[in-house]
């Protein structure tokens, strides 16, 4: 299995996982020509897509759903929640999945778990090669123990590490933007998501990479200490997905 990702931040979110014949986008929250051109510089081309599948209807996760998947044919999975949110005339694309149940598409299985989040129906995922695992987990506002069971024993986790608790305190966003996003249906502050890594079992990581850093109120010279230190590992080995370029295809072997 590879992973990589097209850029992540509340600005736009769009994660590829690969393995064999199948390559999904999960979530497309740039525009499509902006999609597009993230792909190329990943060596993918659109229309090699096998599907995408959605966490949630946050912009910053649909903006370029609707004309993406009409222009390449591609399926395009949801929870009955997050599809409702989307545009009528890409209905006739959409698969409804729950969230409490497995499904595959292709070589990859899909485990989809529930998360608190402010929207109608969140999920985040663990994909299953059968060999391997990945875990993806962003926009959520607290852990739960469904979270922590899906995520245990990952060979690759892609971790929201969204804001420092201080610099969104001192920040200059309006006090109810800052309760939203502390809140328990906000986004994993540092703390927080070191606190996950310390409670779940990280024996076969190989990969960690913190996810949905806000560009205001976090720096990776913060987020990339912390999780070396609940790890215990070295500090260069933390992966940071950044806004404008993600990262780079990473590998499980
Ligand atoms: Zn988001
Ligand atoms: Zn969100």
């Amino acid at each position: 299995m590879r992973f990589a990702s097209l850029g992540s931040g509340s600005r736009g979110n769009a994660t590829l996982v690969s393995h064999q014949k199948t390559t999904l986008l999960v979530d497309c929250g740039f525009s499509a020509r902006e999609t597009e051109k993230r792909l190329q510089r990943l060596k993918i081309n659109a229309d090699t897509l096998t599907a995408i599948i959605i966490t949630h209807e946050h912009s910053d996760h649909i903006n370029g759903v609707r004309v993406l998947a009409r222009k390449y044919k591609l399926p395009v999975y949801a929870t009955v929640g997050t599809a409702n949110c989307l545009a009528a005339d890409v209905m006739e694309l959409v698969t409804e999945f729950s969230s409490h149940q497995c499904f595959t598409i292709n070589d990859i299985e899909i485990n989809p778990f529930p998360v608190p989040h402010d929207a109608r129906e969140p999920s985040q995922f663990v994909f299953n090669t059968g060999e391997h695992r990945l875990g993806l987990l962003t926009d959520v506002g607290m852990s739960t123990p469904v979270i922590e069971q899906a995520l245990s024993g990952c060979d690759a986790l892609l971790l929201e590490a969204n804001h420092d608790m201080e610099m969104l305190d001192n920040s200059i966003y309006p006090e109810h933007l800052k309760y939203r996003v502390a809140g328990r249906l906000g986004h994993l502050n540092n703390v927080q998501s070191s606190k996950l890594l310390e409670k779940i079992d990280t024996s076969h990581l190989q990969h960690i990479i913190a996810m949905h850093l806000s560009e205001k109120n976090n720096s990776p010279n913060i987020v990339a200490p912390l999780f070396s230190q609940a790890l215990n590992c070295d500090e260069s080995w933390v992966g940071i997905a950044n806004q404008s370029t993600g990262f780079d295809w990473r590998e499980l072997s």
